[in-house]
C-alpha cells in the first residue's frame, strides 16, 4: 500500500503543481489520469525519488518514501516519461548494463535474470537487436524489463502508452495487467481508455489536485440518469458550450454527437445515454476549470 498525505508542490517559476494531495493506491493497478499540465509527472517522480516536494509525506508500507530514498530505490521500478536509450546498444547488453547498476553483479543471476526478463516482456527473439531500430511498443517494452529488475514492490510507468498503436498499446497494457497481480503498479496517463480497460481503481487529477478516486465503475454508476445526447449542427456547438456543461463532441457520420451533463433533460432534442469513464473525467475537468476561473 501506498499511502500519499497532503503534497505539495510549487516550482520555483511559481507553478503549483501539486495541490495537498492524498491518496491510498492498493496493490493492483492504479490509474492516474489527468490531462496534459495536470502535474502527474511531477507526483510520479516525487514518488520514485527524483525530486522533493515542499511538504507532505509518502509511505510505502513502512517506508519513509521522502525521507528514506536508498530503501525507496531499492524497492522501487520506474519507466519515466521520457526513457532514453543507447540506440547502438543491443536490447541484451544493455539489460546486463542496468542490471549491473541495479547490483545484480554476479554473472550467472544476471544472466539467468536478463533472459527471464526478456522472455518476460516479448523480446527474446529480439535480444540481439539493437535498441535504435526497436519500435515504439518494443522500446516501451523494454523500459518496463529495465523497471523489473530487483523485482520491485512499486512500479511507476508515466504516460506509457502516448505515441503507440494500437495493437503494441493492447500489448504493453496486457503485461502491465501481469506485473499488477503482484505488485503497486502506477500508470499515469491522459488516454481515459487506459484507465477503463485496466484499472480497478483511479483518481482524476487537474491542477494539481486530486478531483475524485474511486473505481472506474462506481464513478460512472454516479452519472447515471445525467448524461444526454444529441446530434447537432457544428456551428450551433458554442451556443451550447455557453448553455450547457458539454462533456465531449464526437463526429459521427457527417454530424456532432455531443454528450451534456445535466440532471434534467436540457430538450427534446436530447436522449438520455449511459454514461462512460470518459464523461466522468470530462465531467470533472470542466468541474476544476470553472473552479479555477472564479
Ligand atoms: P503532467 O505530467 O500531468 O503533464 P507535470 O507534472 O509535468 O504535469 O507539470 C505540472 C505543471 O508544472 C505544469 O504547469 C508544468 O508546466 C509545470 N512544471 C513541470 N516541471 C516543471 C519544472 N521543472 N519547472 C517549472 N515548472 C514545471
Amino acid at each position: 500500500m501506498l499511502t500519499i498525505r497532503n503534497l505539495s508542490k510549487t516550482y520555483p517559476n511559481g507553478v503549483r503543481a501539486l495541490n495537498n494531495v492524498s491518496l491510498d493506491i492498493p496493490n493492483g493497478m492504479f490509474g492516474l489520469l489527468g490531462p496534459n499540465g495536470a502535474g502527474k509527472s511531477t507526483l510520479m517522480r516525487t514518488i520514485a525519488t527524483l525530486q522533493d516536494a515542499d511538504g507532505g509525506s509518502i509511505r510505502l508500507g513502512d517506508i519513509d518514501v521522502l525521507a528514506d530514498k536508498p530503501a525507496t530505490r531499492r524497492v522501487l521500478g520506474y519507466l519515466p516519461q521520457e526513457f532514453g536509450v543507447y540506440p547502438k546498444v543491443s536490447a541484451e547488453a544493455m539489460l546486463d548494463h542496468f542490471a549491473v547498476l541495479k547490483g545484480v553483479t554476479r554473472r550467472g543471476e544476471r544472466r539467468d535474470l536478463v533472459d527471464a526478463l526478456l522472455k518476460q516482456v516479448n523480446l527474446w527473439d529480439v535480444r540481439k537487436r539493437k535498441l535504435g531500430g526497436f519500435s515504439g511498443g518494443m522500446r516501451q517494452r523494454f523500459g518496463i524489463a529495465q523497471a523489473l529488475i530487483g523485482d520491485p514492490k512499486l512500479v511507476i510507468v508515466d504516460e506509457p502508452t502516448a505515441g503507440l498503436d494500437p495493437e503494441e498499446r493492447q500489448r504493453f497494457l496486457n503485461l502491465l495487467a501481469e506485473i499488477g497481480e503482484r505488485v503497486v503498479v502506477i500508470l499515469s496517463t491522459h488516454i481515459v481508455e487506459d484507465v477503463t480497460e485496466l484499472c480497478p481503481r483511479m483518481a482524476i487529477i487537474a491542477q494539481g489536485q486530486v478531483r475524485l478516486t474511486g473505481e472506474p465503475r462506481e464513478t460512472i454508476r454516479a452519472l447515471e440518469g445525467r448524461v444526454w445526447r444529441r446530434a447537432i449542427d457544428k456551428a450551433a456547438l458554442p451556443q451550447y458550450r455557453e448553455r450547457m456543461i458539454v462533456l465531449s463532441t464526437r463526429l459521427a457520420g457527417g454530424a456532432t454527437l455531443i454528450h451534456v451533463l445535466a440532471d434534467a433533460k436540457p430538450d427534446d432534442g436530447f436522449e438520455s445515454v449511459a454514461p462512460d469513464l470518459e464523461d466522468v473525467y470530462f465531467g470533472q475537468l470542466h468541474h476544476a476549470a470553472s473552479a479555477g476561473a472564479v
